[in-house]
């Protein structure tokens, strides 16, 4: 048992995983060689019609991509059966899959320090996830793996997270997405590392992280302030130290 506990989201966190840049252009290619009308448009309010209320609903169902485009298919009378694991499985390389400055070394010195338990915690389901994060040599760096197939709950309810917090008295999510990765997890007494793909007004590069994150209008509709504000792994390790050293001693 390790005091402190780090939840590791994937996607646009630590990578881009290769379903962006080739199995969405693939299957969408496809569905077009049946019915060329189909535009890149169509296709993602398709798939987010479905995604969506799920989503909202709280139903691990909701990144079940398989089912998903499966439905799509049907719709449009469109024979799919290619397993999308499979498309990612031979895509997860370079130029597809690809991996964010400086986070093999972050969660390599963040594993051999000794004082932190690792996990990833994805909503996308494990299978999926599995042959990116096999690719880029990730596997060995975490003690737990929480996705919505392993848990049975989506990231942000109290299960998702059940089966790691094994003791640890402080939490730490690091993450782009601000409902599931710094609102949802802070209402649950996390503490939170925002990551956003850009940094958000009022704030710039030259601030720390605790200083943006003091500094930025809290996006909307959201209530609650990440901790610290990152642009990249390069920033991480000093923002866990800090807010382990902020906890404890107090
Ligand atoms: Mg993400």
């Amino acid at each position: 048992m390790k005091r402190t506990l780090l939840f590791f989201d994937l996607d646009d966190t630590i990578l881009q995983n290769p379903m962006v840049d080739a199995v969405f252009p693939a299957i969408f290619d496809y569905f077009r060689s049946y019915h060329p009308e189909l535009t890149d448009e169509i296709l993602w309010k398709e798939l987010n019609g479905i995604l969506y209320p799920r989503y909202h609903a709280r139903k691990i169902e909701a990144f079940d991509w398989d089912e998903m485009v499966q439905q799509v298919a049907q719709k449009y009378g469109v024979p799919f059966d290619t397993p999308i694991e499979k498309m990612i499985e031979e895509n997860a390389h370079s130029p597809y899959l690809r991996i964010f400055d400086h986070v093999h070394e972050v969660l390599s010195a963040l594993k051999t320090d000794g004082k932190y338990s690792l996990a990833i915690g994805t909503n996308g389901h494990w299978r999926y996830q599995k042959p990116s994060v096999k690719a880029l040599g990730l596997l060995d760096y975490f003690d737990y793996i929480l996705t919505p197939d392993r848990t049975g709950y989506l990231k942000g309810s109290p299960g998702f997270y059940q089966s790691a917090l094994n003791g640890s008295k402080l939490q730490i999510t690091i993450g782009d997405q601000y409902d599931a990765d710094v609102e949802e997890p802070l209402q649950l007494g996390f503490h939170a590392v925002w990551r956003p793909a850009q940094l958000p007004v009022g704030t710039d590069r030259d601030q720390s992280p605790f200083e943006r994150a003091l500094a930025m209008d809290i996006p909307s509709p959201y209530s609650l302030r990440a901790d610290a504000v990152i642009t990249g792994f390069s920033e991480l390790i000093p923002v866990i130290e800090e807010i382990d050293r902020r906890f404890f001693d107090n």
